[in-house]
């Protein structure tokens, strides 16, 4: 047994997975690290019966006052403060991230549940003034029933804690089919839920939080049921394709958060050197696999060359090796297709007239048996075919510009529109940039990169990427149903629009 399975192990004996839970089935489970087997999953068979324990934990969690469900939020709060160390190491074997970005992900997990405890007491309805005489009208949100929660591996628990959370204080059970790369860290989650559900006592019926184990056909099955009204789903564009469909075909909700490819604007009065840190942290962090990495670097003709030779510069020292080592700031791809997809990108891009830099496979120095590869920054001649593209690997391709509204034509030219920025010292371009004629994106900053997204805000994208919004602002609503009530405290029975109709 090598050393990085023996950590493993130890890691999730103390999350409390044990041998009978991680090994016996078909679904085999790798680490990114140096491709080390790490479990063999059971994969979940009867999505009938998960559905049906979901339908009856429903029925008796939307009786539970939302301050109350608030209460066993907090508690999975504290459970998981208590667990960040292992989570977050879990996270770093399982997906490949650093260190701190494994911890910062079950940080996250705990501050959406600082949230949703203060949420669980303003889950506000308006009054509304009625136009009748005697009658108030007001609005009201009500628990909607099972929420499905899909993910992909490269958020493999934050995800799940910004819908849970708030599914949870709005009075709904959840079902999660975590991504069949990284089903571990999802084990841990209902290992951690379970601990704040005994503390929590008895109001918490059983089957309120359920994981199951699969693929796409797993989270096919859940996508189809008319039982599970929301399904919140997080992975790429071509499964948000094939989810959406179906989930609108019975009249279900769906959120949507799909594929990213975003855009920083760097214009002539930006701080360069500020500049240069937010793009390295967003173009290379977790090797370019986040949704909101940063993809194309929009530059003003006047400082492009100097910007790129700074970057390359950066790029050089990056160091480059397995996530576990604190001093790595480059982890591994998930796996060996996301290599190959990287390089047939590059060349892609070659064939487009790119200049490349870096790029190349690393294979000295690093743990054998992962996917290692140096960020690439490619010089554009223009924003073609591979540009628009998402290639879930660190590839930043560089164009120029020289007037604002082609910047932002450009920016907006692609078919996803997650997360935008732009680095101005001019006022004047920074209000245009998150106006009504700027950014299309879900996400657009100023003088801060597109990725690292506080839980406070609403968090998605417009287009391809899928208009979902999870997470903070008033996401909770996407978790309730709304309902219009119209009050009558008179004696008459006045119709609105002035309609009479006297019998
Ligand atoms: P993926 O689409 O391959 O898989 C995501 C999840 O969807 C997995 O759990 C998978 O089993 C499931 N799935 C796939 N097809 C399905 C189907 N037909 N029915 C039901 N479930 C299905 O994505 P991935 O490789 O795990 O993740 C990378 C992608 O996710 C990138 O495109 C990235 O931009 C995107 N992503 C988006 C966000 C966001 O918030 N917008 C966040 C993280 C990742």
């Amino acid at each position: 047994m090598n050393k990085q399975v023996n950590t493993a192990q130890t890691i999730l004996a103390r999350l409390g997975l044990t041998a009978d839970v991680l090994q016996g089935g078909n679904l085999t489970v790798t680490s990114p690290v140096d491709g080390a087997e790490l479990a063999h999953l059971a994969e979940t068979a009867d999505m009938d019966a998960v559905i049906a324990r979901a339908k009856v934990a429903f029925r008796d969690w939307r009786n539970v006052p939302a301050p109350r469900r608030g209460e066993l939020v907090r508690l999975l709060g504290e459970e998981l403060r208590a667990a960040k160390d292992d989570l977050g190491a879990l996270v770093s074997l399982e997906a490949g991230k650093i260190l701190s970005e494994g911890q910062g992900e079950v940080q996250e997990m705990i501050d959406i549940c600082d949230f949703a405890v203060g949420q669980s007491r303003m889950l506000y309805g308006l009054t509304i003034a009625s136009e009748r005489p005697g009658h108030r009208m007001m609005e009201t949100w009500h628990p909607v029933g099972p929420v499905g929660v899909i993910s992909a591996f490269n958020f493999p628990v934050a995800v799940w804690s910004w819908n849970t959370a708030l599914a949870l204080i709005c009075g709904n059970p959840v079902i999660w089919k975590p991504s069949e790369k990284a089903p571990l860290s999802a084990l841990a989650c209902q290992v951690i839920f379970e601990r704040a559900v005994k503390r929590f006592g008895e109001d918490a019926p059983e089957g309120l939080s359920q994981v199951v184990i699969g693929g796409a056909d797993v989270g096919a099955a859940m996508v189809a049921s008319k039982d599970v009204p929301v399904i919140s789903a997080t992975g790429s564009t071509r499964m948000g394709r094939a989810v959406g469909p179906v989930v609108a075909e019975r009249f279900g909700r769906s959120i949507l958060e799909l594929g990213g490819n975003n855009a920083m604007i760097v214009a002539p009065s930006a701080d360069l050197d500020m500049a240069v840190r937010a793009i390295v942290f967003s173009a290379v962090g977790t090797a370019g696999q986040r949704c909101t990495s940063l993809r194309r670097l929009i530059v003003h003709e006047s400082i492009r060359t100097e910007l790129v030779a700074k970057l390359v510069k950066a790029y050089a020292s990056l160091p480059v090796g397995s996530p576990l080592d604190p001093a790595t700031l480059v982890g591994p791809l998930v796996d060996m297709d996301a290599l190959k997809n990287m390089q047939s990108a590059l060349a892609a891009a070659r064939v487009q007239g790119g200049v490349v830099h870096g790029g190349e496979p690393v294979t000295e120095g690093v743990p054998a048996g992962g996917a290692y590869v140096r960020p690439a920054i490619v010089d554009m001649p223009e924003q073609s075919a591979i540009v628009q593209t998402e290639t879930f690997a660190p590839i930043l391709y560089v164009m120029g510009y020289s007037d604002l509204d082609q910047a932002i034509e450009m920016q907006n030219a692609v078919p996803q529109g997650l997360s935008s920025c732009i680095f101005t010292l001019n006022m004047r371009e920074a209000e245009r940039f998150v106006s009504d004629t700027g950014s299309d994106c879900g996400i657009a900053n100023v003088n801060i990169g597109p990725s690292g997204a506080e839980i406070g805000g609403a968090f998605g994208g417009e287009k391809e990427t899928g208009g979902g919004r999870e997470s903070g602002s008033d996401a909770w609503k996407a978790y309730m149903r709304r309902q219009t009530n119209t009050m009558n405290f008179s004696d008459e029975l006045p119709l609105a629009q002035g309609v009479k109709f006297d019998i």
